[in-house]
């Protein structure tokens, strides 16, 4: 339940004051990781996203990008009995790939997904652990939907309202498990 996830991310996520830089406040999910029933209730409550009202699983597959994305995106994959695809940084996939640049605070970084990792039959669900500006999911988005995919939903653990990560992602649906 949301209730139990929420009480494992209290717990369980610690909050690491200026890393990686000053100012910022990192969101430690290693604990999280380290402990099954917290990590369990978590990986339940975002593949909620990916569920209807009677439980049962509404997108065909969930896409996680690299490298935390990937631990939160691949059992929530298993967990709604769906195939999991990588976004990955560039020159990482070994195959003919989409593109797609993103702004960061300095300068802009570049993701990539496999041209044939989903296609138009795809209802596609984007798995994250923090909503922070936006830039990663956006990017995610739009790689997913050169593939000619949709992009039924998204779900993070963390979202960080004072960022205008939501605003960057347009209008796709994202469930954040906690909002700070
Ligand atoms: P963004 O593209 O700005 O939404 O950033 C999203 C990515 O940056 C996520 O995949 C996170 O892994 C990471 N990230 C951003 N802010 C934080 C934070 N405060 N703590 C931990 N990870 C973060």
């Amino acid at each position: 339940t949301l209730a139990a996830a929420r009480e494992a991310m209290a717990s369980l996520i610690a909050d690491v004051p200026d890393y990686p830089q000053p100012g910022v406040v990192f969101k430690d999910i290693t604990p999280l990781l380290a402990d099954h029933a917290g990590f369990s209730a978590v990986v339940e409550a975002l593949a909620d996203a990916g569920r209807d009202a009677e439980g049962n699983t509404v997108v065909t597959k969930v896409v996680g990008t690299e490298a935390r994305g990937f631990l939160f995106a691949v059992p929530v994959a298993m967990a709604l009995g769906v195939g999991f695809v990588p976004v990955r940084k560039p020159g990482k996939l070994p195959r003919e790939c989409h593109s797609e640049d993103y702004a960061l605070e300095y300068g802009t970084d570049t993701l990539q997904m496999h041209v044939d990792a989903v296609g138009p039959e795809d209802k596609v669900l984007m798995v994250d652990d923090v909503l922070a500006t936006g830039g990663t999911l956006a990017a995610t988005r739009r790689l997913i939907e050169s593939c000619g995919a949709e992009v039924v939903g998204a779900a993070v653990l963390m979202e960080l309202s004072f960022l205008p990560g939501r605003e960057t992602l347009g209008a796709v649906d994202c469930l954040a498990l906690e909002v700070f």
